[in-house]
């Protein structure tokens, strides 16, 4: 028996935060389980033990926050480096600045507009088509920037990234991507930013530490949830779809695949993510980890460590990105109403909420779920 009173299922940012705050606040014992052979869920980091090189296991994890409770509680485990995220991509051979912003629009048009002269501009541009209507991904993105700019930069990465047309992919998908009328290149606008100087594995072994919580890895919680005491109170940020059994259904997933590669070039792209807009080259983006922490002595060494990401589809693979589609979002509904029946299990994360959430969003969640709890609500 685990006589545990707390019980988190997942070690990402929201099991781990809701496991640091009841240990260190409420000064009692948690049991943590986690399916994987490592801490930290999505967001885990390790160094290359050939380079030297600390690399995102699945994937770049830039954090960001304008959220001071947030980032006052992230910069306990670690101080952060002034990392500032700038995204490129290559098409046809040339770099540009992603999102579009104005060098984007000058280069790729080869004009010098100002950023007074660039709705004007794109407007022509847009009334080239014919858009009965702006719901689906494609024609919302044209209605903004054309169909030039739409094919040349979001029509063959967006193919790949979900493996449908752009055409079945609502307009909601794309909304949240910024489009600039003036040179930012900073990818994030929030107040705060960086990466963790000691890295996100280092900040995982840092929250789980206290003597109170006790981790469990490589173990499944469905394989030894009888053996937990039928009062405790559990925190479960696994698959929704899965606490229920798959009864209405499974959920439906993107994935990705890492194929990673050391080269023997102190730098190889010159930049910590290079997306590859074009449909026929087959990977998305490739991800050069050492940009990431140029303040680590290994930066100027003379070799580096890549990795290129492919899109896949999620069936039988690792679950990466929830699919924002009708059918998908009637069924993560359906479970959410049919979880509320487990009084004492509380759900939570991405794969709970079945939702897209950045790292600072899960950890307010996560707070925000934890304080509710201990003021008894
Ligand atoms: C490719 C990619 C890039 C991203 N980049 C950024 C970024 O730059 N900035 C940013 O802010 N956010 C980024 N994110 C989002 C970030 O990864 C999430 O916000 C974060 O991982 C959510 O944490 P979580 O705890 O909800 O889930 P996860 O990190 O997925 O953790 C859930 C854990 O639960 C475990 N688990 C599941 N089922 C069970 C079970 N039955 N038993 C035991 N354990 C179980 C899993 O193994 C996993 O470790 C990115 C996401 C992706 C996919």
């Amino acid at each position: 028996m685990l006589d545990y009173k707390f019980v988190v299922v997942g070690s990402g940012f929201w099991g781990s935060t809701i496991a640091e705050r009841i240990a260190s606040v409420l000064d009692e014992d948690v049991l943590v389980i986690e399916k994987r052979g490592h801490i930290g869920g999505n967001c885990y980091s390790e160094v290359c033990h050939q380079t030297g090189i600390e690399y995102h296991k699945y994937g770049t994890h830039i954090f960001h926050t304008s959220n001071r409770d947030v980032w006052d509680y992230i910069n306990s485990f670690s101080p952060f480096n002034a990392y500032r995220h700038q995204v490129l991509a290559t098409w046809n051979g040339a770099v540009y600045q992603m999102p579009i912003n104005l060098e984007t629009i000058n280069a790729f048009y080869k004009v010098n507009l100002r950023p007074y002269e660039v709705d004007a501009f794109l407007k022509k541009e847009v009334q080239k088509s014919d858009l009965p209507n702006v719901d689906s991904l494609e024609n919302y993105s044209i209605s903004k920037v054309g169909r030039p700019l739409y094919e040349a930069f979001i029509k063959g990465y967006t193919w790949k990234q979900w493996g449908i047309s752009p055409q079945k992919i609502p307009a909601t998908v794309v909304k949240r991507l910024p489009f600039r009328t003036n040179y930012n290149e900073s990818y994030y606008e929030s107040r705060w930013q960086g990466i963790p100087e000691t890295g996100y594995g280092a900040i995982f072994k840092k929250m789980l530490s206290h003597g109170r919580i006790r981790v469990l890895v490589n173990t499944d919680f469905f394989d030894i949830r009888n053996d937990l005491p039928e009062n405790a109170r559990i925190f479960y940020s696994g698959p929704v779809d899965r606490l229920l059994d798959f009864r209405y259904g499974k959920l439906e997933w993107r994935s990705l695949k890492f194929e990673q590669e050391i080269k023997n070039v102190s730098d190889f792209q010159g930049t910590s993510v290079m997306n590859y807009t074009e449909a026929e080259i087959p990977f998305n983006r490739i991800h050069e980890w050492k940009h990431l922490h140029p303040e680590r002595s290994v930066f100027s060494g003379d070799h580096t460590l890549i990795a290129r990401e492919y899109s896949l589809n999620g069936t039988g693979q690792e679950p990466f990105y929830p699919i924002n589609d009708k059918k998908n979002q009637a069924l993560v509904e359906k479970y959410q109403h049919e979880a509320t029946l487990f009084p004492n299990i509380t759900i939570g994360g991405r794969f709970g909420e079945y939702k897209y959430y950045d790292m600072h969003q899960t950890i307010a969640n996560a707070l925000t779920v934890f304080n509710t709890m201990k003021h008894g609500e």
